[in-house]
């Protein structure tokens, strides 16, 4: 805890951590000493570990990383951080994402963007960690922590995973309790550990996970002991390749990469089978008309009455310019333009053509998962991203498509639900980490993390 804690302080420049808490972490690492020698062994005992923004801990700043959280502290503690807490994880602190989870380069956060500790080849640019868990990333890679944790919608945990070479996986919709993360859109958004190796992310996966009667849509299922899973034996696993995941435009890099992920594999003894999910090209779009659909609804909310900052009224301002000022203050661009959206989406007009054929498209995506499940198939493998880190501010923010195209191939794992993981997969020409993804059956992430492990 102490060698993590002078760590952070001298890598301010990364911007990863944005609250630090060492007084907690000394406190909690006492507890985990005090554990330890009364013969307590749990399985975070002691780790030092960092918590993403968009996770309310009790009495610690939890702004998702916005301006309109302001001064928010919220009165009670996530789920997820009190199961880790209680399996003796230790609080460095509160790590940078951007805006409420929207973004894939962590430059639409209040405190501005954290910096990816990789560079490419001598070049001085400086890298995005990826978005949204862009300070996990960042901070896990940089050694600041032993872990952090990470929220995935679109592909926030796996993306920034892929970008900085650690490993990422966002289990099965309803395997994490959703109570006390900050809501982007309900019905896609899961949270999941970020870590330097399967194993530790198995560990911590197994510490998050577990039924919670606050979340309805927690699932009340066993925790399986995935640690215990990671035999390395994946002789006879059929391993599926998608043939529409081979989009025009593939950078040759990205498809080296890809197959030499599925060599891997088949010499580990795993059968390569080519599978096609057919409505993969819809997964975007519906994705970006569903999650700001829900986004406008969830951040409702943010109305300067209950939570953080309030703008000042002139003489003769009434409730209506308190909520307009506020909001206009408080939400920076990227989530502005996702309220607009998701308001237009759901507006009585346009509500049959855009919100509910994008759900009606969700359902297609997700049987054309169920149909390759159904043959025998026990993950998928895929690229994680369609490239390996972009320098900050190389996606413009006046082409907001640039950066959603980003997510092409991890919005489908959150549209059906299922668990994804990625893997550091080896580097590109210019030094920079690739990472590959593997996409599992529902509830069968232990099955998952050992045939990721076959890949490290
Ligand atoms: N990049 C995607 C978005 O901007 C995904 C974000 C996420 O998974 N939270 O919506």
């Amino acid at each position: 805890t102490e060698a993590c804690l002078s760590q952070i302080e001298t890598s301010g420049a990364l911007n990863a951590f944005v609250h630090n808490t060492p007084e907690i972490a000394r406190a909690q690492a006492k507890a985990a000493d005090a554990r330890l020698a009364q013969g307590e062994a749990p399985a975070m005992c002691g780790l030092p570990i960092g918590i993403k923004d968009l996770f309310c801990t009790q009495g610690v700043p939890s702004q998702a990383a916005s301006a309109i959280l302001d001064g928010f502290k919220p009165e009670y503690e996530s789920t997820i951080t009190t199961k880790l807490f209680d399996a003796g994880a230790v609080m460095l602190g509160k790590l940078n994402m951007d805006e409420f989870a929207m973004g894939s380069s962590n430059e639409t956060s209040t405190y501005g963007n954290a910096i990816n500790p990789w560079r490419r080849g001598n070049e001085d640019t400086q890298l995005t960690p990826g978005g949204s868990s862009g300070g996990s990333a960042a901070a896990v890679a940089a050694d600041l922590c032993l872990a952090a944790t990470g929220t995935d919608t679109g592909g926030s945990i796996r993306q920034p995973a892929a970008f900085t070479g650690i490993v990422g996986i966002k289990p099965t919709y309803g395997r994490c309790s959703r109570w006390g993360v900050i809501a982007f859109a309900s019905s896609l958004d899961q949270a999941g550990p970020m870590t330097k190796t399967v194993r530790d992310a198995s560990i911590m996966l197994e510490a998050m996970c577990g039924h919670d009667a606050k979340d309805s849509t927690s699932a009340d299922l066993a925790v399986p002991d995935f640690e215990a899973m990671l035999t390395g034996d994946i002789r006879g696993k059929k391993i599926g390749i998608p043939k529409e995941y081979r989009m025009d435009g593939m950078l040759p890099e990205i498809e080296k990469l890809w197959d030499d992920g599925a060599a891997m594999l088949r010499d580990a003894g795993a059968e390569i089978v080519e599978i096609s999910l057919p409505h993969t090209k819809y997964a975007l779009p519906a994705y970006y008309v569903i999650a700001p659909a829900e986004a406008s609804s969830n951040l409702a909310r943010y109305d300067g009455v209950r939570y953080g900052h309030r703008a000042k009224l002139a003489q003769g301002e009434g409730i209506d310019d308190m909520y307009e000022k506020t909001r206009a203050e408080g939400f920076g661009h990227e989530v502005q333009r996702r309220v607009m959206i998701g308001t237009y989406v759901l507006s009585a007009g346009f509500y049959d053509a855009y919100y509910n054929r994008a759900r009606r498209v969700r359902t297609l995506i997700k049987r054309d998962f169920e149909q390759v499940f159904a043959q025998g198939i026990d993950a998928i493998l895929t690229p994680a991203t369609p490239s390996a880190a972009f320098g900050l501010g190389e996606m413009s923010e006046s082409d907001p498509i640039q950066m959603y195209l980003n997510d092409v191939f991890t919005v489908t794992v959150n549209l059906a639900g299922l668990p994804g993981i990625a893997v550091p997969a080896g580097l590109d020409a210019k030094g920079l980490p690739l990472g590959l993804q593997l996409i599992g059956r529902p509830w069968e992430e232990g099955d998952l993390l050992n045939i990721a492990h076959s890949l490290e």
